[in-house]
């Protein structure tokens, strides 16, 4: 049976992770590669919609989904439920297509646990400061609001020693270019090699 890879991609805020993942999907779009959407109990931002950025659900319908034990994974991430229902990647998965979970180190504790085989990717800003300017954005929002974007930043932050992978985007195309190395290189293992072309090695080991 066909199994696409499971990747998951957490970040701090201000990191690019999104900005990568959209690019990444744009350079292949040979069908071979998905994000999944997430659940949500959050407020869409400007420019969101519903069922392509996340679906937007209240508190008690995302209590109803956990009930009904609808994720894969969930975790409160600063006050918000969000999750990944087992729906948006199950049949994914099966036909063979890659998916990137756009998740936190919550959530990627929880699906190592449940599928150790899924690659998990860190990626880093280039440093502090750096961190700080993009937290800036505008530099519209109050000293309050940037530092407790920062101290959310450095809870993410600590956790990058528990993934598989660290991608530090400093500059862009060359941490677009080491995502795709990664999950080019994963595709390739032997084991998912071998039963993507069973049929050619069978030929090849032929005896004339
Ligand atoms: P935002 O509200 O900025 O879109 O996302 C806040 C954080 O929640 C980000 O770190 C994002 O990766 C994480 N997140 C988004 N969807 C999920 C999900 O389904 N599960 C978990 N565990 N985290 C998520």
């Amino acid at each position: 049976m066909a199994s696409g890879n499971l990747f998951i991609l957490a970040a701090p805020s201000g990191a690019g992770k999104s900005s990568l993942i959209k690019a990444l999907l744009e350079r292949h779009q040979d069908g071979s590669m998905q994000v999944s959407v997430s659940h949500t109990t959050r407020q869409p931002r400007p420019g969101e919609q519903n069922g392509v950025h996340y679906h937007f659900v209240s508190k008690a319908e995302f209590e109803q989904l956990i009930a009904q034990n609808a994720f894969f994974e969930w975790a409160e991430v600063f006050g918000n439920y969000y999750g990944t229902s087992k729906q948006a990647i199950a049949d994914t998965l099966q036909q063979g297509i890659d998916v990137f979970l756009d998740i936190d180190w919550q959530g990627a504790r929880q699906v190592k646990k449940l599928m150790p085989q899924t690659a998990t990717v860190f990626i880093a800003p280039p440093s502090r400061d750096e961190l700080l300017r993009r937290l800036q954005g505008r530099g519209q929002d109050s000293a309050d609001v940037i530092a407790d974007r920062m101290d959310k930043a450095r809870a993410e932050i600590s956790h990058y020693h528990e993934f598989d992978y660290i991608v530090v985007n400093d500059d862009f195309a060359t941490a677009l270019a080491e995502v795709e190395a990664l999950v080019i290189s994963h595709r390739l293992q032997q084991t998912k090699q071998a039963s993507r072309h069973s049929r050619l090695f069978a030929e090849l080991l032929k005896q004339d």
